[in-house]
């Protein structure tokens, strides 16, 4: 059985199971439609009867194939891809929230996250609470409201590098009666399986990691099948109660603990259609072979790097969770002991201008709004990533406006040392 495969293996053998005569490789279903001999079969598959692919906005074999291989990964019940990771923690949230509701979220969240939860879903009518991820649970329990329906926040965050107390948060979300939502883009499963520390679901931005060689933009949501929702019956009525736009489904009644994906699938992805075209699909699914060797070797070279950099005069402050000078040591070793990731956050010893300069004079080291794949890459995100945040908002998500998000690549780590120092000699 796959589930008992370890994850190296997973990750080249789950997804795609050819039978006798089929394509070894996992095919490109490029097709928006497929065929059937009468039309009582394809009523069917419309009513959730039978499992089928009948419209690519809904389902495709190629991304299912891709969708299982995460799945498998993370260890969860059901799973499936987005067009994008933003699509992934919009929809991981609104498949259970609606106007009226109300999500708390780790305040040192991905800007684009940020943005999403503080102005897009609040002028749908859902409001959020952005709370201090460090501070403790008495202090944490406050932000809940009656009609708070997830706690949302990532495993690494991006790019502060805060390291998530999984099982504090787990805590505090059960003790409420919600489920723990985890975006997991940064540890990836390599390093960190949420599910085994009590997150309920998992999101992931497969444009980082995952996919590896920046070819795609996508995203994942992930079931770990735990959380009851019928024990919370009156918190989660999409689940539990009849769906009129599906002749009355009850997702939990009918699908277990496929429910929550069903209802994201059969639901969100009907209405909203944020696919990800089977080919992007097939790239991620190259890319998912090799994150085992990538992720060990983007961790050995960032380790490398960090040193490098905390050892180094005109180095002002380096963030690494990998450093025992991190605040997050002791977290990463907990839930991350082979390793966190190949991003780094530091600043270099005077203002905002040397950072600039010092990011203009890196040669091998390109300046690109991207983070986590082969090639090293540097961004400014008080510039790039996080101009529309306030210096207060900067402030409250541990954003130092000096801080350069460092994302080192699989090259070898001699040659991103000596780009680094021949930077700083010139600042
Ligand atoms: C990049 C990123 C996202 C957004 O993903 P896209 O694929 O760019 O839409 C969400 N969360 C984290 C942690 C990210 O790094």
């Amino acid at each position: 059985m796959d589930s008992n495969y370890r994850i190296e293996t997973k990750c080249i053998q789950s997804g795609w199971k050819p039978k006798c005569g089929e394509p070894r490789v996992l095919p490109i279903y490029q097709s928006t439609t497929f065929k059937y001999d009468n039309s009582d079969q394809m009523g069917r598959l419309f009513d959730l009867e039978d499992a089928g692919y009948f419209y690519t906005r809904l389902q495709n074999p190629t991304t299912d194939a891709v969708a299982a291989k995460i799945t498998g990964l993370e260890g969860g019940a059901a799973g499936m891809l987005t067009s994008s990771g933003q699509a992934a923690n919009y929809y991981a949230l609104f498949n259970i929230c609606e106007a009226g509701d109300h999500i708390v979220c780790s305040n040192s969240v991905y800007g684009g996250t940020f943005n999403l939860f503080g102005t897009t879903m609040k002028k749908q009518g859902i409001d959020c609470t952005f709370v201090n991820p460090d501070a403790d649970e008495e202090e944490l329990a406050k932000a809940f409201r009656p009609n708070t329906k997830a706690v949302f926040a990532e495993t690494i965050a991006n790019p502060s590098m805060v390291v998530l107390d999984i099982e504090k948060f787990a805590r505090l979300a059960h003790a409420h009666g919600v489920p723990l939502i985890v975006d997991n883009t940064f540890a990836t499963p390599i390093h960190c399986r949420p599910f085994e520390w009590g997150a309920d679901i998992v999101t992931h931005s497969t444009t980082k990691y995952m996919d590896g060689h920046a070819m795609a933009v996508g995203g994942a949501i992930v079931d770990s099948g735990n959380f009851d929702w019928d024990a919370h019956r009156e918190k989660f009525p999409g689940l539990t109660e009849p769906d009129v736009s599906y002749h009355g489904i009850t997702y939990t009644e009918r699908f277990g603990k496929g429910a929550y994906i069903t209802k994201a699938t059969a639901q969100l992805m009907r209405d909203l259609g944020s696919i990800p075209s089977p080919m992007n699909a097939f790239l991620l699914n190259v890319g998912l072979e090799t994150l085992h060797l990538r992720m060990q070797r983007h961790c050995e070279n960032a380790q490398k790097v960090a040193e490098f950099l905390e050892s180094h005069e005109k180095v002002a402050w380096v963030n690494y969770p990998g450093l025992e000078s991190s605040r997050y040591y002791a977290l990463a070793r907990k839930y991350m002991p082979e390793g966190t990731c190949g991003v780094l956050a530091f600043g270099v010893k005077g203002d905002r201008e040397t950072a600039v300069r010092f990011m203009d004079r890196l040669k091998l080291t390109a300046i690109v709004t991207h983070v986590a794949d082969a090639r090293t890459c540097i961004l400014h995100p008080a510039s790039h990533t996080h101009r529309q945040m306030t210096e207060e908002q900067l402030a409250e998500a541990g954003i130092a406006s000096d801080l350069m998000r460092l994302s080192v690549g699989i090259e070898n780590a001699a040659d991103i040392i000596a780009d680094l120092n021949q930077a700083l000699d010139t600042i």
